[in-house]
């Protein structure tokens, strides 16, 4: 049976390879279908449905949705979204526009304590939407840190001196947004951080009630006692099931398509089966 990649990152977001670079890496390596889900952008979309028709593989539009909780931050995939997506841009508009308040923000608590970075040095660094690795990276090469993470730790982590936070959506907000447009809500690698006993029970059952229809079963950071902990949940629950490599192209660069480090492998059944959960509830697919 062939294979399927339903969480993957082009240029749109933070990975390397283009959006119709991607969908043809996809074809060749042999995928019967491939979601691309940038993170709060879908920017890469159209390019990547073209590129899939032409290269003959399914397409899934899709999107990664970062999300808040008391327990730190939680991503929530967004699988068929539709031609039309108006609210969901609008929604990503505002983001964006934190964010540009936010990098202005850092900038000036940075200059104050001597660290000199201008914004077009960090427009040129970033292929896309600007973000704290960015201003990482700069402090790093301007000789300001000696590492991205002594650039985090002092200045740009939750404890840091140059810290501002960014607007981040609750997940109740992503699910009811995803489901409104008749996309289909996963919930991403949920067991990605340790978080206290029952904790991810209490917010898988509360999202399913309000429109979560699913859970990511396979990811190349999950081994299989983590999928079979994650199969339980869904089924307790009612929930569907996902699995993808997270690819990032050279950003992540021992992570493949469809294959993650070497011993990831989500059949076609899964897709066959989130398609069947979409046809009972009247969803397109
Ligand atoms: P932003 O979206 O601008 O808040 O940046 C978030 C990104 O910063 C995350 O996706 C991580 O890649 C990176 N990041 C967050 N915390 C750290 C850390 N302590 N060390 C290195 N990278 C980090
Ligand atoms: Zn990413
Ligand atoms: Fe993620
Ligand atoms: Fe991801």
């Amino acid at each position: 049976m062939k294979l399927v990649d339903l969480h993957t990152h082009s240029t749109a977001s933070d990975g390397t390879d283009s959006p119709a670079g991607l969908v043809k890496k996809a074809a060749a390596a042999g995928l019967a279908a491939v979601a691309l889900t940038d993170h709060d952008t879908i920017q890469g979309l159209d390019e990547a449905g073209q590129a899939a028709r032409e290269a003959g593989i399914e397409f899934i539009r899709g999107c990664e949705l970062s999300t808040s909780t008391d327990q730190g931050s939680m991503h929530i995939l967004g699988l068929w979204l539709p031609q039309d997506c108006a609210s969901l841009e609008g929604f990503l508009d505002t983001l964006q526009q934190d964010r540009s308040r936010r990098n202005r923000a850092i900038l000036e608590k940075l200059d104050r304590l001597g660290i000199k970075i201008s914004m077009e040095e960090l427009e040129a660094k970033a292929k896309s939407s600007i973000g704290r690795p960015h201003f990482a990276a700069l402090m790093q090469e301007k000789g300001y840190v000696k590492s991205a993470d002594e650039a985090f730790r002092e200045f740009l982590g939750i404890n840091g001196k140059a810290y501002v936070p960014k607007l981040s959506p609750r997940p109740e907000q992503a699910i009811r947004l995803l489901a409104g447009l008749g996309a289909t809500p996963v919930l991403a690698h949920p067991l990605l951080r340790p978080r206290p006993a029952g904790w991810l029970e209490d917010l898988v059952r509360n999202l399913g009630r309000i429109g979560l229809d699913g859970l990511e079963a396979w990811h190349t950071t999950q081994n299989d006692a983590d999928s079979s902990r994650i199969i339980a949940l869904a089924e307790k629950y009612g929930l569907g099931l996902s699995g993808g490599s997270d690819y990032h192209g050279e950003n992540k660069p021992n992570i493949r398509l469809g294959v993650g480090m070497g011993n990831l492998a989500v059949p076609e059944e899964v897709l066959i089966k989130l398609k069947a959960r979409r046809k009972a509830g009247g969803l397109p697919c």
